[in-house]
């Protein structure tokens, strides 16, 4: 099978790596020159747009920041609806508004291209291990065709409903990721201050019922003060921005998570929107005065 894949960003890269690895041969695009020639070194072949990616391919994959670059990319001009040949089927693994999503699919659907929303969880370290999890939406015979091809990047794929439901899904990861992140930053902040070990904190809690993914994947980076992403907070500001939108579309109050967000719009105007989410931390740190370092407290 023919694959093109575009955008070779921090999750992009490693995932088109793992489908060369595979056996797949693959045609690459993205707007930055460095990525795709490193891809062109791993053994991608190098396309011009992402309409010359779709004319080689009979599966395309994206991987792009937010709605407005995959809606660019797939409608756009020179995008993957100029290039597709009907029986084709687009696999957007980005993270975007579900909305988006069912728009873009009913726009591809009378060209004969079937479209899947595909996001993942899992961050830099499981794009590179081929252990993501990816949330589907879309059709079950779709979902049939991709799937083997989807499994060499992941540890599961979850086909969840119709299209827009991978997205939906992906909402929900983020709203339990980003209020995980708040408590535990509450939480280490809270015992630094009182004079205990934000380390022996965690090594005591993350076997009990707090311990959590979030919790372990977090927690270490933060006891050394490491912010390098990993995942931006500028990236989680449009998720949660998505939840909300799509929420209050639907009639659903999301009070905690309007809360984390204006947490994580104070670091944006604080310039900290391109580091690590695990560097929510530093709000819960300048209003306490204090900060939570491995070692550090009585
Ligand atoms: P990134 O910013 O590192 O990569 C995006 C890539 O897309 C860049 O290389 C950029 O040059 C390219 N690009 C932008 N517009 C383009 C266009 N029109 N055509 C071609 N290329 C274009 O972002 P990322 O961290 O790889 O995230 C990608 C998606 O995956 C996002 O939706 C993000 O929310 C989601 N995600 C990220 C993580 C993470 O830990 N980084 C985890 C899970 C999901």
């Amino acid at each position: 099978m023919n694959i093109g894949f575009i955008g070779l960003g921090i999750m992009g890269k490693p995932m088109a790596k793992n489908l060369l690895k595979a056996g797949y041969s693959l045609i690459v695009y993205d707007v930055m020159p460095a990525p795709l020639a490193e891809l062109v070194q791993a053994g991608a072949t190098a396309g011009k747009s992402p309409k010359d990616v779709a004319s080689k391919s009979e599966l395309i994959i994206t991987m792009l920041p937010n709605s407005p670059h995959v809606k660019a990319a797939v409608l756009g001009a020179d995008g993957v609806i100029e290039g597709a040949t009907p029986g084709s089927i687009l696999v957007d693994m980005s993270s975007i508004a579900p909305l988006a999503s069912r728009e873009m699919a009913a726009a591809l659907a009378p060209k004969g291209i079937e479209m899947l929303d595909a996001p993942v969880s899992g961050g830099e370290p499981k794009a590179i291990d081929g252990t993501l999890s990816v949330m589907v939406g879309g059709k079950e015979d779709a979902f049939a065709k991709v799937k083997d091809v989807l499994a060499k990047m992941a540890g599961s794929v979850v086909l969840c409903g119709d299209i827009g439901a991978g997205n939906v899904t992906k909402l929900a990861n983020q709203i339990i990721v980003a209020l995980n992140i708040a408590a535990m930053s509450e939480a280490f902040v809270l015992a630094t201050k009182v004079g205990v070990d934000p380390e022996r904190v965690f090594n005591a809690i993350k076997g009990g019922l707090a311990g959590s993914t979030v919790l372990n994947a977090k927690a270490p980076m933060v006891l050394e003060g490491n912010y390098k992403p990993g995942f931006r907070i500028e990236l989680h500001i449009k998720d949660l921005q998505n939840a909300l939108d799509t929420a209050h579309e639907n009639g659903v109050p999301i009070p905690l998570t309007s809360q984390v967000m204006e947490i994580m719009q104070a670091l944006k105007v604080d310039g900290k929107q391109k580091e690590d989410h695990g560097g929510l931390i530093q709000f819960y740190e300048k209003l306490a005065g204090v900060k939570v370092r491995k070692g550090q407290a009585s």
